[in-house]
């Protein structure tokens, strides 16, 4: 049975459109070899539908709340033991308390804005034998309604984390305001680039549907699609 609303062809076409674009995108302003990274966004999105993008060749998925998660991850179907297991990383916002739901299934949690929050990753990494890829988000626009470190406060975060030896800091992530989001995404490329080097960093998290050609153009290696990929929904459900 196919979820109401949803249809294959649609997704698989809008996902090459996106491809097509991040292509443009890159072959104009980019020229550095990196690999610029799909990720699908599940939030709302049946288990049924997330299954299709496989089909398509993406294996990146980027999941926002952890109950909606575990209740839907059993019905993921490449992670019950068919063909490669996607990568799948946290993006949401994620309280300290909920870290020990989620740290065996994933690859990577890109919304480490937080000390204590990167110390509790930290210790339960080295409790279930592991080393955690993370990213810090960052609330690029100072808005108040976003979560992430702000950049003043960044430098100290990113030391502070660095010492600990159960995760290992990939990049940074951030959602920048909607309107002005150019200005934005050029602040972040140019504040990626300050810390790369320093901190071995390879991954950039930023743009999603509305900007995420201007976001390969800054400099973002990965970018999180929701909306142009499954089509609009209610994200307050
Ligand atoms: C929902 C969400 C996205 C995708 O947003 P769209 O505009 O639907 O593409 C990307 N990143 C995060 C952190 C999100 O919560």
């Amino acid at each position: 049975m196919i979820p109401d609303g949803y249809s294959y062809s649609q997704i698989k076409e809008n996902l090459r459109i996106i491809c097509e674009n991040v292509s443009e995108s890159y072959d104009k302003y980019r020229n550095d070899d990196t690999k610029i990274d799909i990720m699908a966004v599940t939030k709302t999105v049946p288990a049924e539908v997330v299954n299709w993008v496989f089909d398509f060749g993406l294996d990146l998925l980027g999941e926002n709340r952890v109950q909606e998660y575990q209740s839907k991850k059993d019905d993921y179907r490449k992670l019950s033991g068919f063909g490669t297991p996607p990568r799948i990383h946290f993006i949401g916002h994620l309280q300290t308390n909920k870290v020990k739901y989620i740290i065996n299934d994933m690859d990577m949690i890109q919304s480490v804005d937080s000390l204590r929050l990167g110390q509790e990753i930290d210790r339960l990494a080295r409790a279930n034998d592991k080393v955690m890829d993370i990213l810090c988000e960052v609330n690029i626009g100072g808005e108040d309604s976003k979560n992430g470190v702000s950049p003043g406060s960044l430098p100290e975060l990113l030391e502070q984390l660095s010492e600990l030896e159960n995760i290992r800091i990939r990049g940074l992530m951030t959602i920048p305001p909607p309107s002005d989001s150019d200005i934005y995404l050029g602040r972040m490329g140019e504040l990626f680039a300050g810390y790369k080097e320093l901190y071995s960093m390879d991954t950039l998290s930023m743009g999603m549907t509305h900007d995420y050609a201007a976001a390969v153009r800054c400099g973002s290696t990965l970018i999180r699609i929701g909306t142009g990929l499954f089509g609009a929904r209610d994200y307050s459900r």
